[in-house]
C-alpha cells in the first residue's frame, strides 16, 4: 500500500541528526509516489480509490478503531475530512520543531483551540487558564463553554507561584479541573507563564481529584516553534495560530496542534468530527512557509532587538514591554532564561500620553502597517486597548498592563534601519 509516511531513517545522516530546518523541504515526501516531481502535489481530492474491496474494508478498521493497526501499517487515505496526503506531510513536518508525536492542522487557530478543548473538557468541569488570553479564546471561555456546563477559572500571566496556587485550589473548589490552557508569552504585554509550574499544578489537580492528569495545553503561537517548545518543560499539548509565524505572509488562516500520540488521537478524531481540518490547499501553502520558518523568525528577531533597543533610548517613549529587556534577576527573567531560546519578535510600548499619542502614531507610520494578526514578513502596528482588546473592561485591561498609551508592534524582515526611520518620524510627528 503506496503511502507518504517518511521511513525513520529519513531523520538521519551516518549517525547524526538532522536539524528540522534541513528536513522541511523533503521529510515525509516521497517523488516516487508522484511521478518524480520535486515539490508535494496538490492533492485536491474530495475521495481516495481503493485498489479492492479488502482494502477498503482494512483502511477502515483502521480509521474507525475496530483493530489494532499492524506494526507496520498506516492508516489508508479514505476520504480529505479524515485524511490527505498534504496535511499528512505537513503534520509529520510539524512534529519535528516540537519533538511530538503527533500533529493535526486545522483550518484556522480558532479550530484548533475549540476541537482541542472539546476533546477534553466536560459538563460541570472547570479550565483552568492564564489571563490575558486571545481575544477568541477568551470569548470561548466566558461565552461558549458555559452553554455546555464547563466553567473556568484563571490566574494573570505574572503571578506568583503562590497566587497561581491559590487560584488552582480555588479551581478545583468549583469542580474537577478537565484542562489546564496557558499562553505564554502573553499577549500584548510579553508577561511570561512558567510552563513547568503549570506542569506541576496539573499533577496536583490529579493528585486532589484522583484520576488522570488534565492535559497541560500551551498556545506557543508568539514563539513557537523555532523559540519555546512547551513540550520540553512538562506541556501535554501545543497549539498554533499557524496564520501567524507558521504561514508567516499573513495570506493564510490555518492552526495545528500538537503532542502525544495518545491524547492526539482523541483531538483527531474530534477533528473528524467537527470537520475542523484544514484543506489540502492550506496543507500546501504551509508546507511552503515552513521552508523558510528559521529563516524568517531568526530575521524577525534580530530586527525586533534593533527596533527595541531604538525605542526603549526614545524620549517619547515610556515603557517597552520586550523579553530581551527583562531585569535581570527578576522571576520573569528567570522564566525566560528556562523556557524561551529567543525574544522573539513582538514588542509593545507606552508612548507619552495617552490614546491620541498613540493614536497621532498610528496614523503616522508609513512603512509599518496599522492592522492587528503578527508574525507576518511585514511589519504591524495595532492599539490593543481598543482593537484586540476592546472587548476586555477598563478596570481589567489596567490589571493585565494593557494601556491607553500602548502599542503593539509585530516586527517584519525589512530593513531594520528602515523601521527606525518610520518609528522615528512617527514619534516626532506627536
Ligand atoms: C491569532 C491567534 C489565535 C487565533 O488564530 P486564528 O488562526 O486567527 O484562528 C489564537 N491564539 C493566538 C495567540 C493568536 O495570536
Amino acid at each position: 500500500m503506496p503511502r507518504n509516511k517518511p521511513r525513520n531513517d529519513d531523520r538521519h545522516i551516518a549517525g547524526r541528526r538532522l536539524h528540522p530546518a534541513s528536513l522541511m523541504m523533503t521529510y515525509g515526501y516521497k517523488p516516487e509516489l508522484s511521478e518524480g516531481a520535486l515539490k508535494s502535489p496538490i492533492f485536491q481530492t474530495s475521495t481516495f480509490v481503493f485498489r479492492t474491496a479488502e482494502e477498503g474494508k482494512a483502511f477502515f478498521e483502521v480509521a474507525y478503531g475496530l483493530r489494532e493497526k499492524e506494526p507496520s501499517e498506516e492508516m489508508g487515505l479514505i476520504y480529505s475530512r479524515l485524511n490527505n496526503p498534504d496535511l499528512e506531510i505537513l503534520q509529520d513536518r510539524l512534529t519535528l520543531w516540537d519533538e511530538a508525536d503527533a500533529a493535526s492542522v486545522f483550518e484556522s487557530g480558532m479550530a484548533a483551540i475549540t476541537t482541542t478543548l472539546f476533546a477534553f473538557a466536560r459538563p460541570d468541569t472547570v479550565v483552568f487558564h492564564s489571563g490575558p488570553l486571545y481575544g477568541g479564546t477568551d470569548h470561548l471561555l466566558n461565552a461558549v463553554l458555559p452553554q455546555f456546563g464547563i466553567k473556568h477559572h484563571g490566574f494573570v500571566a505574572g503571578a506568583s507561584r503562590a497566587e497561581m496556587e491559590q487560584a488552582l485550589d480555588e479551581a478545583l473548589a468549583m469542580g474537577p479541573i478537565s484542562a489546564i490552557f496557558i499562553e505564554t508569552p502573553a499577549n500584548p504585554t510579553n508577561a511570561l507563564v512558567d510552563i513547568q509550574a503549570c506542569s506541576e499544578l496539573a499533577d496536583r489537580a490529579a493528585a486532589v481529584q484522583g484520576g488522570e492528569r488534565p492535559p497541560l495545553i500551551v498556545d506557543n503561537t508568539f514563539l513557537g516553534p523555532v523559540f519555546q517548545r512547551p513540550l520540553q518543560h512538562g506541556a501535554d499539548l501545543v497549539i498554533y495560530s499557524a496564520t501567524k509565524f507558521l504561514g508567516g505572509h499573513s495570506d493564510v488562516i490555518a492552526g495545528a496542534c500538537l503532542g502525544s500520540q495518545e491524547l492526539m488521537d482523541q483531538v483527531t478524531a474530534l477533528r473528524t468530527f467537527f470537520g475542523t481540518m484544514c484543506s489540502p490547499w492550506t496543507g500546501w501553502l504551509l508546507m511552503r512557509s515552513l521552508e523558510t520558518l528559521e529563516l524568517r523568525m531568526t530575521k524577525q528577531k534580530d530586527n525586533a532587538k534593533h527596533v527595541a533597543d531604538y525605542l526603549a533610548a526614545h524620549p517619547g517613549v515610556r515603557k517597552v514591554h520586550y523579553l530581551a529587556h527583562l531585569e535581570h534577576g527578576s522571576e520573569q527573567h528567570r522564566i525566560y532564561e528556562d523556557q524561551c531560546l529567543a525574544p522573539g519578535s513582538l514588542i509593545a510600548f507606552d508612548v507619552k500620553g495617552g490614546e491620541a499619542e498613540a493614536f497621532a502614531l498610528l496614523n503616522a507610520l508609513r512603512l509599518i502597517k496599522l492592522a492587528v494578526s503578527l508574525g507576518g514578513t511585514e511589519s504591524l502596528a495595532e492599539h490593543p486597548a481598543t482593537m484586540t482588546h476592546a472587548d476586555i473592561p477598563v478596570e481589567r485591561q489596567a490589571d493585565l498592563g494593557i494601556t491607553p498609551s500602548m502599542i503593539r508592534l509585530s516586527v517584519g524582515v525589512e530593513d531594520p534601519g528602515d523601521l527606525v526611520a518610520d518609528l522615528g518620524q512617527a514619534l516626532a510627528s506627536i
